[in-house]
């Protein structure tokens, strides 16, 4: 029988049915991090249990690493004590931990594609809703909950409902100035925040074809906040390709025999899929939210609809109707595991070389990992931000989820290329994020207001390789 992907992945990790329907699905990757993973070690402890599979656990610091100085011990007393508590459970446990001295710590949706640790055909869980990202890879990733992390360090497996999956198939192509951050942000609009739930989306189409490995993260990331529990891409050439000769591949023999069955898994012609969608490229433009939640959104070019929810528009402090170019902002945010990998800032800093941040405007640019901010540097690309006025920080989640010290304060509207806008969410109560592509913000911070990238004219310094 023809089988989707997430059939023969699931299949293949099924290690039996329990006897409430769910399945107990062995996890071949457990990613961990210092803020959902000190409640597990401790009940661990508490039962005299040990980490069951060391060797399928990585663990980084993200959340709470200061962007500014990360230098130890750490100002924030409590941020010292999540990093010291992860470096004596990963030490105790003999767990790789992936640290601020190692070259290679970042977001963990960051490091763990860019160092080959994920692969295709796995099963991958971390505590953390953004898991999904993993999908692009063509391995079922999902976020897990603090007892569920406990529960894979025990027994690297977890119990979970089998999930339904729908086809989305973006067809054609995308117009100058509209990024995967716009098609993501466009599915979510129409399917709505809540249009996922019991779904895993399978991600196809030529659009999607034609884009590359961090493109399709970028989307598979934020299937969550469709409520999609995992999203994923078929495996293709630009996976294998993207996947040769990083660290944690296999290497010669070994990377061909698994890159054969890595294309195996994608899902076979004929398959019958519980639900099927299909968009048109060419009809999706640059996307902006302006409420609280990231299915409420519009193409910049349009006005807020006369229906919006009318508390998300008193917490925003806007009216129906109105547009959102215009939109004065007071700061504005590239980074996160949504949007801060070497391309996005390419794409930034080709919309702010030669430019100059608006006087009233804070400008961030937090690289996804140390090694994305040390490839950038090499290309020149920190120099292009500092010069233009932007803030060019060290590796972290930073002000996606402000658990640092990247806040904004009292009623600040941010320009954001993270995932999710709810109230509260960069770390003021009041704070409102509008979330965006690196482009759509590099170009908002430098005119002051939200802006339209394709009327944008960027300047002719030439940008990356
Ligand atoms: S960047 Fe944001 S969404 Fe991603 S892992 Fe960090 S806090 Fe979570």
């Amino acid at each position: 029988m023809p089988a989707t992907l997430f059939r023969k992945v699931w299949d293949a990790h099924e290690v039996r049915r329990l006897p409430n329907g769910q399945s107990q699905l062995f996890i071949g990757l457990h990613l961990i991090h210092e803020v959902t993973s000190p409640q597990a070690f401790d009940m661990l402890r508490a039962r005299g249990l040990k980490v069951a599979m060391p060797e399928r656990t990585i663990a980084t610091v993200d959340h709470i690493v200061p962007t500014l100085d990360q230098r130890r011990p750490f100002i924030d007393v409590m941020a010292e004590e999540m990093l010291t508590s992860l470096e004596r459970n990963c030490r105790e446990h003999g767990i790789r931990l992936l640290n601020t001295d190692s070259g290679r710590q970042g977001i963990v949706h960051v490091i763990g594609p860019e160092l080959a640790i994920t692969q295709p055909g796995m099963t991958i869980a971390c505590g953390d809703s953004h898991t999904s990202t993993h999908g692009a890879f063509g391995a079922i990733a999902f976020g897990i909950g603090t007892s569920q992390v406990r529960d894979v360090l025990a027994a690297q497996s977890v119990a979970m409902e089998p999930l339904k999956v729908r086809r989305i198939a973006v067809n054609g192509r995308l117009p100058r100035g509209v990024y995967a951050k716009d098609v993501i942000l466009d599915i979510i609009q129409r399917l709505g925040v809540k249009g996922g739930a019991g779904y895993a989306y399978e991600y196809g189409g030529d659009a999607i074809a034609r884009m590359s490995m961090d493109e399709r993260m970028t989307i598979c990331n934020m299937s969550i906040e469709g409520a999609a529990r995992a999203g994923y891409v078929n495996p293709d050439d630009t996976t294998i390709a993207y996947l040769r000769g990083r660290p944690f591949a296999p290497q010669g023999d070994a990377f061909e025999r698994a890159s054969r069955w890595w294309l195996s898994l994608a899902s076979d012609r004929g398959c019958a899929y519980d639900d099927e969608v299909t968009l048109d490229a060419a009809e999706i433009r640059p996307t902006v939210t302006w409420g609280t939640n990231p299915g409420q959104s519009v193409a910049i070019d349009e006005r807020l609809p006369a229906n919006a929810d009318p508390d998300a528009l008193a917490f925003m402090g806007f009216r129906a109707g109105q547009p959102m170019k215009g939109t004065r902002i007071d700061v504005a945010f590239i980074g996160s595991c949504t949007n801060a990998r070497l391309s996005d800032l390419r794409e930034a800093a080709r919309v702010a070389a030669g430019q100059r941040v608006a006087a009233h405007v804070k400008a961030l640019v937090v690289p996804g990992s140390q090694a994305v901010r040390a490839a950038a540097e090499r290309e020149g690309l920190d120099r292009l931000f500092l010069e233009a006025g932007f803030e060019w920080r060290a590796a972290g989640c930073s002000m996606c989820l402000a658990m640092n010290p990247d806040r904004l304060e009292g009623r600040q509207i941010c320009a954001s290329s993270s995932n999710r806008n709810f109230k509260g969410r960069q770390g003021s109560p009041t704070g409102r994020t509008l979330l965006m592509s690196p482009a759509m913000v590099a170009a908002a911070a430098i005119a002051g207001e939200v802006v339209d990238v394709r009327e944008f004219a960027p300047a002719e310094v030439p940008v990356g390789r």
